[in-house]
């Protein structure tokens, strides 16, 4: 009731874009029921959570931010929200977010942007984005967790542009069935959360093998919070220098050496390590995610979900598909689909697309052969600088916006799992982020060293 109410008070930050005060009652009832039964209740029992309006969720409306899903009420529950109603997690809603989770802003989305609950005087800052409605949630008190999904940075960034904490983990570790898809080979569900702890239980109660995902990893799910000792002696954290970007302003580079030092004192080893192919993860995440999202929103035809273009007499099904996604879709989709069908076109296929797809391998190679000289995590910058303010970025120049990803998209690009934690304020009071990117399946290490790091 308290969150509810919360909500409703905070209207003013648009973070939650359908509120489902009824079902959050109901299931709220069903918790207080089980822990007064004496049987032991679920890891997440009673614990009120926002769902990104990515995923699909029985019977209340999710939309992905897009006009194109207008009224669109799933018959089904993702797996991942599935998970956290059998963990016994309270829905209050779902959150807003960047129209199919492309943008770093939440301007894209189709409710209008939400809004970080961090100020400076009365400028009115982006909470990042895409997941941008799941981070001011969490931030703002309006909700214990939230789930956000992270395709080239989305959990990552936003979490550091308020204060939070985001983890994305190994691609594979959640089920992407009924989320809804923007690019499949790169998209990974993750918590947004208030701390660490809090992150390795949602993050357990998130993920499972399931058959209905082909790439969904049938191994076992540890205990992450049991993980949790603070403990990193020994530990080889691995500093990459080419993050260190020209221009990257001094506060960033000092929370990043700050953080270094944090973890030396808590009895790591630092080394310096070389991820050579970094400047290419840009260029091939713009040119694959793109692709792979041209061909996903193919489906969004005005047939079988959403909206339909109404039509004039004498028109047909073409004039019907090409109005709906006319009418649909924003601009930033538009782009996108429109860079995606260029890049996969017969002519362009291998220049383009099959180029991104060998710039991947090696940026994936890069990463494997750090782990190889015994680097457990590598410790890097979460963004470039903190919140800036909205309707800031032209959108005339999206490659501005683009930027914001440099230090993220190169962890899905690799599969890897990655975290955002809290490092501290800039000069304005703004908070920084700053990442931590793990082995493959090592959440539970990776969600340790940034235990440490809190
Ligand atoms: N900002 C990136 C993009 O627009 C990443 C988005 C995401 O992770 N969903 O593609």
């Amino acid at each position: 009731e308290a969150c509810i109410g919360a909500i409703d008070a905070a209207g003013a930050l648009n973070a939650f874009v359908h509120k489902t005060p009824d079902i959050a009652l109901e299931r709220a009832k069903a918790a207080d029921a089980r822990l007064k039964s004496g049987e032991e209740a679920p890891a997440m029992c009673g614990i009120p959570v926002g769902i990104k309006d990515l995923f699909c969720t029985q019977g209340v409306e999710s939309q992905a931010a897009s006009g194109i899903l207008e009224g669109f009420k799933p018959e089904y529950e993702s797996t991942v929200s599935q998970n956290l109603i059998d963990a016994g997690a309270v829905m209050l809603g779902k959150l807003n977010m960047d129209e199919f989770a492309m943008g770093s802003s939440n301007e894209t989305s189709v409710y209008g942007n939400a809004v970080n609950p961090w100020k400076v005087d009365d400028r009115q800052l982006t909470p990042g984005g895409s997941s941008g409605g799941s981070a001011s949630a969490v931030a703002a008190d309006l909700c214990l967790a939230a789930t956000g999904t992270d395709t080239g940075g989305s959990i990552r960034q936003p979490a550091a542009l308020t204060g939070i904490t985001g983890i994305k983990p190994t691609y594979g570790r959640c089920s992407r069935w009924g989320i809804i898809a923007f690019a499949s080979s790169l998209d990974q569900a993750g918590p947004m959360t208030k701390n660490v702890r809090d992150a390795a239980i949602m993050l357990e109660a998130m993920c499972s093998h399931d058959p209905k995902d082909s790439t969904s990893a049938d191994i076992p799910v540890p205990n992450f919070e049991a993980m949790l000792t603070g403990d990193i002696k020994g530990k080889v954290i691995g500093i990459p220098k080419e993050y260190r970007m020209d221009g990257m302003p001094e506060e960033v580079e000092k929370l990043w050496a700050d953080g270094t030092a944090m973890l030396k004192d808590a009895g790591a080893r630092i080394i310096d390590i070389s991820l050579p192919h970094t400047k290419y993860a840009l260029p091939a995440y713009y040119v694959i995610a793109p692709a792979e999202a041209s061909s996903n929103l193919a489906r969004y035809d005005g047939v079988r979900y959403g909206h339909r273009a109404s039509l004039a007499k004498g028109e047909g099904i073409v004039d019907m598909y090409e109005k709906t996604r006319a009418e649909g879709f924003g601009h930033e989709v538009q782009r996108r689909v429109m860079v995606g069908t260029y890049v996969l076109s017969a002519g362009f296929y291998d220049a383009y697309y099959n180029r991104a797809r060998r710039v991947r391998a090696l940026i994936k190679r890069d990463f494997d052969e750090a782990f190889d000289q015994g680097v457990d995590a590598i410790l890097t910058p979460a963004t470039p600088g903190p919140a800036f303010g909205l309707g800031e970025m032209s959108e005339a120049d999206p490659v501005e916006m683009y930027l914001q990803d440099v230090f993220t998209v190169t962890v899905n690009l690799a599969g890897l799992p990655g975290i955002s934690v809290p490092a501290g304020l800039d000069k304005q009071g703004l908070p920084l982020g700053l990442q931590l990117i793990g082995r493959p399946w090592e959440e539970g290490d990776l969600l340790n060293v940034a235990y440490a790091l809190e």
